[in-house]
């Protein structure tokens, strides 16, 4: 049997970024993984693939409406949707490529199988050929998350589907019915809106994005709405079921009236929970917490001291990024360091186009709080590089401390939104006031610029192009 200082279960980007960081620093590490492809969630099934059809799609939906502007005319455009799957595969394959390569630069053993505690130091791995046991001093949980569904509604894979089935769909829907009007949902409902498909989102809540700044789901929904998404708001789902090619599915409108759907395909997007089957938590005498998550003191430690857990499978954002922080933490606190994390600046991004971006708090969040603050808005349809690119939708906003200046939280949806909000993670590491930002020389002519100048306008109302 194999003795490691280490093993990390799971493979996901908080998974194996643990794995490398441990092995840097000169652990001797394990990582399991069930599937023979590694990067979990995160690669396979989810961001990686999710943006590779958002890139595409979003080719094709410019072909269509904007080249002919540019001055650019196309005759016989088609979606070749499984070139599209194809390329998407491709993609993923590089990656997961990729993550072979740095588990064998960082020396790190990788098994595939289930792994499964035996004890707090004990792990069997089950592959499809042969069990292994192997002992560690320290273990990582990671193994992610998995879709959530809703009473009365059955996901059969095929029809009503999760978001893995509907980055391999070989066909364009004619009516796509999404429940959730979150990130999966408009991110994948984006990509088949601009194939040609109808596109319904059912949504509980008053908005989209509803656990965002307001004003970007206000905004969202405005843009959406142009490309031919149809929304319906405060609507509770009561059932779906399939016939043929058809799905039809049932919900209660805002008066409590019965209401119905139909589609051919529905794709259930209501939110993912934590993934612990068969991970025997109970012989390592891990426990859980009230919503299924394992627990995790501040450190990510669980009730059993060589035991931690990191991602999706512990509380806090399921995001990929917050994810690789908490592989990073844990093989510091390992060894020795004091890492820490500050969760209020992990960003958040939807990839529609136009993207949203945030971080920090929310208009909503200040004003509960009774925090008294300034807001700086600058909208894209005033920046010379928008003009130019056609991506006028969308704002800048900057909230900042009205006594002091420094920036609380920075909410924006916009072309290139999702780089764009590096430069606010930096400014509030770094405690910056918007002052600061405003001084900052911003090359023009660039979408920045618009950070540039929403900081102006919090900062004293002095924004220069407004
Ligand atoms: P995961 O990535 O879920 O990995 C867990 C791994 O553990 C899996 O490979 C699983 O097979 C393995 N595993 C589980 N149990 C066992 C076991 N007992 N033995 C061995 N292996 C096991 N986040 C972003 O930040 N940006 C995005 O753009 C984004 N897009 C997304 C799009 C979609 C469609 C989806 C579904 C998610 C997206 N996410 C995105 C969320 C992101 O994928 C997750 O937050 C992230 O993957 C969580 O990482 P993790 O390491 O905790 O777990
Ligand atoms: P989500 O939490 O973003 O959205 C779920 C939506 O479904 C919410 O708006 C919620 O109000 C709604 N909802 C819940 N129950 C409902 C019901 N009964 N009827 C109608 N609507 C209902 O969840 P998701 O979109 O499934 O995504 C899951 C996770 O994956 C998220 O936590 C997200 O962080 C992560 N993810 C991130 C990205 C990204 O970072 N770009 C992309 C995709 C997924």
């Amino acid at each position: 049997m194999s003795n490691y200082d280490v093993a990390v279960i799971g493979s996901g980007p908080g998974g194996y970024v643990a794995a490398i960081r441990c092995a840097q620093l000169g652990f001797k590490t394990a990582i399991i993984e069930k599937y023979s492809s590694l990067g979990g969630t995160c690669l396979n099934v989810g961001c990686i693939p999710s943006k590779a059809l958002l890139d595409s799609s979003e080719h094709f939906h410019n072909a269509k409406h904007n080249f002919s502007t540019h001055g650019i005319d196309l005759k016989d455009l088609k979606v070749n949707i499984k070139q599209m799957i194809d390329r998407k595969r491709d993609v993923v394959k590089q990656n997961t490529d990729g993550i072979d390569y740095l588990m064998k630069k960082n020396k790190v053993d990788v098994y595939t199988g289930m792994g499964s505690f035996m004890s707090a130091t004990r792990i069997q791995i089950k592959g499809e050929k042969d069990t292994k046991e192997i002992e560690a001093k320290y273990s990582i949980i990671a193994t992610g998350s998995k879709p959530s569904s809703l009473p009365g509604v059955t996901i059969d894979k095929k029809r009503i589907i999760t978001s893995t089935e509907a980055l391999e769909l070989q066909e364009v829907p004619a009516h796509l019915i999404i429940i959730g009007g979150g990130v999966i949902g408009l991110e994948l409902g984006s990509v088949y809106a601009r194939l040609g498909a109808k596109v319904s989102v059912i949504e509980y809540t008053d908005s989209l994005i509803p656990t965002m700044d307001r004003g970007l789901g206000k905004e969202l929904q405005k843009v959406l709405k142009k490309e031919g998404f149809e929304f319906y708001f405060k609507h509770k789902v009561t059932g779906a079921s399939v016939k043929g090619k058809n799905v039809t599915v049932t919900a209660e409108d805002p008066s409590g009236a019965k209401v119905e759907f139909k589609g051919d395909y529905c794709l259930v997007a209501v939110g993912r929970k934590p993934y612990t089957e068969g991970l025997g938590l109970d012989k390592a005498g891990v426990q859980m917490d009230e919503r299924g998550r394992v627990a995790v003191n501040d450190h990510l430690q669980t009730n059993v001291a060589n035991i931690y857990a990191i991602g999706d499978v512990v509380r806090g954002a399921m995001l990929a990024h917050k994810a690789e922080e908490e592989g990073v933490l844990v093989a510091e606190i390992l060894a020795g360091q004091k890492p820490h994390i500050n969760y209020n600046l992990i960003p958040g991004v939807v990839y529609t186009w136009p993207e949203v971006a945030a971080v920090g708090y929310t208009e909503e969040q200040l004003k509960e709080s009774g925090k008294k603050y300034t807001v700086g808005k600058f909208p894209f349809l005033a920046s010379g590089r928008a003009r130019a690119s056609m991506d006028k939708d969308g704002f800048v906003k900057v909230l900042a401390d009205a006594t002091t200046d420094e920036i609380l939280g920075v909410h924006m949806i916009g072309p290139r939104a999702a780089d764009l909000i590096a430069e606010a993670v930096v400014a509030m590491e770094f405690r910056a006031s918007a002052e600061d930002i405003g001084r900052i020389s911003h090359a023009h002519p660039t979408y920045s610029e618009a950070m540039k100048e929403a900081s102006l306008a919090a900062s004293g109302n002095r924004a220069l192009h407004l």
